[in-house]
């Protein structure tokens, strides 16, 4: 029989168990993991200077290690927000003066590449560009972190492969993140796949971080599924916030206000420090 069209054929290289899961640096001493659980928080979408200020005031003292803010979004429907594009990473810029902490933020087309390498700290490639295998190559390219996100119709495997075209090119910097995946139920908006977390570490011994607010996309929900990753062994945890979440331009439903992710913050503490980490 022709074996070459299996699926037992490997196609990743596998790590070695005894290497460990690596450490990225995201930037400013920032690591993704190490024995700290990273809190990366803040808007879906920059809207404006002011918003932007609030919020990384807000979750930097709650204990948010990094920012996050999209410039550049993905929507599903094209009339609505697409975000501030080129006079978002202008925000960005000056947020990079006023906070000492690492931003992470969106790219979707590789056109903004060199402008996004100038201002973010680490650059998220989201659910719907996990396949771009071109934008992938040229992250590759680059000596800037990744956050790579799950496709959400991804199985584990096309999410590694989707890494190794990152690290064969020469970035070692990725981390991946779990995002939830789509499943026959409506009840949340998508399905969190929290076993990915034991099972991407194991395949390919990088850090993964999961995104509660995406995974649910309601606000209630954020809280405890983002223990219950914490407690899966992530090494880290991204939420979004927003200072008025009904009034947001984007992911309103699934976004914290500030009190809701205070309260996450203090929970998060009790089950780091139960499975061996802190915050
Ligand atoms: C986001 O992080 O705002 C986002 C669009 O996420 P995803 O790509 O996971 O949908
Ligand atoms: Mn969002």
């Amino acid at each position: 029989m022709d074996k070459s069209n299996t699926a037992s054929v490997k196609a990743f290289p596998i790590r070695q168990p005894a290497s460990g899961i690596r450490q990225v640096e995201i930037s400013r001493g920032v690591v993704i993991g190490s024995k700290r659980l990273v809190v990366i928080a803040g808007p879906c979408s920059i809207e404006s200077e002011e918003q932007f200020f609030d919020t990384a005031d807000a979750v930097i003292q709650c204990g948010a290690a990094a920012l996050r803010g999209g410039v550049f979004k993905p929507r599903t429907s094209p009339y609505s927000f697409q975000g501030l594009g080129c006079e978002g990473l202008g925000i960005i810029k000056h947020a990079k003066k006023r906070y000492d902490v690492p931003i992470v933020s969106e790219l979707l087309d590789v056109r903004y590449l060199d402008d996004m390498c100038r201002v973010v700290d680490m650059i998220q490639v989201g659910s719907r560009n996990m396949y771009n295998y071109p934008l992938l190559k040229e992250l590759g390219k680059v000596n800037k972190p990744v956050l790579l996100k799950r496709g959400f119709m991804a199985t584990l495997e096309e999410f590694v492969g989707a890494a190794h075209y990152i690290l064969s090119n020469g970035n070692n910097n990725v981390v991946l993140c779990e995002r939830g995946i789509r499943s026959f139920d409506s009840a949340t908006r998508f399905c969190l796949d929290l076993s990915s977390v034991p099972v991407l570490k194991e395949m390919t011994g990088l850090p993964v971080v999961v995104d509660p607010s995406h995974a649910t996309g309601v606000s209630r929900y954020v809280e405890p599924m983002a223990m219950a990753a914490v407690a899966a062994g992530a090494d880290g945890v991204m939420v979004e916030v927003h200072r008025n979440p009904s009034q947001a331009l984007s992911d309103g439903h699934q976004s914290l206000n500030f009190a809701e992710f205070r309260r996450l913050c203090s929970r998060l503490r009790g089950i780091a420090n139960a499975v061996g980490r802190r915050l």
